[in-house]
């Protein structure tokens, strides 16, 4: 029973420096949809990096409710096939089970490998990383963790048009960039939140 209870209940740690703000190395304050403040106790935020040849190629931080409305902007084809993809690559009851079991507060343990294939974060030019945060502590749960490029490819693979279109239009509001980056930042669509 208290392995159970265990595995239910969130590990805390201080926000790594990894999951700060790249330049600054600040938390995140502010959810990039809504503005609504962060690092109030109770609020429950998300962070994604999208990492390139050792650098940050886009970062921001998003509460839970945006998180929530732009899950529903998923056509319900695509949150199935996304679905289905979780479930045939990944293990959530085990990788918590053994992470959490284990009492790992270090955050290598969970960022070093893919969550899909095996490969090191070493080994990657590229990759993405997620994270889920309450004010200004880290949760550990399935989160934190890493998707390699591989894996975002596939999982891209699986949208339908109209998925692709609503995640276009993230990505155009939310970062301002010029047409020849805008490509390259539209394959980095949110989709693993
Ligand atoms: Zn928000």
């Amino acid at each position: 029973m208290d392995s159970e209870r265990n595995i239910n209940k969130f590990h805390v740690i201080e926000i790594p420096k990894v999951f700060k703000t790249f330049i600054s190395e600040e938390y995140f304050r502010n959810c990039i949809t809504c503005d609504k403040y962060l690092l109030d106790d109770e609020t429950e935020y998300v962070i994604e990096k999208v990492i390139r040849d050792g650098y940050v190629e886009l970062e921001y931080s998003m509460c839970m409710d945006c998180v929530e409305k732009m899950r529903l902007k998923m056509s319900k084809e695509s949150m199935e096939r996304v679905n289905q993809y979780f479930e045939k690559n990944f293990n959530f009851y085990d990788r918590r089970y053994d992470l959490l079991s284990s009492q790992s507060s270090d955050i290598d343990d969970y960022i070093s490998s893919c969550l899909f294939k095996n490969k090191s974060i070493h080994e990657l030019e590229e990759y993405q990383l997620l994270g889920h945060c309450r004010g200004d502590k880290m949760l550990l749960s399935v989160f934190p963790y890493m998707v390699s490029k591989d894996a975002i490819e596939e999982v891209q693979e699986l949208l339908s048009a109209k998925t692709r279109e609503e995640l276009d239009d993230f990505t155009d509001k939310h970062f301002g960039l010029p047409p020849d980056l805008k490509e390259i930042i539209r394959s980095k669509r949110p989709v693993f939140l």
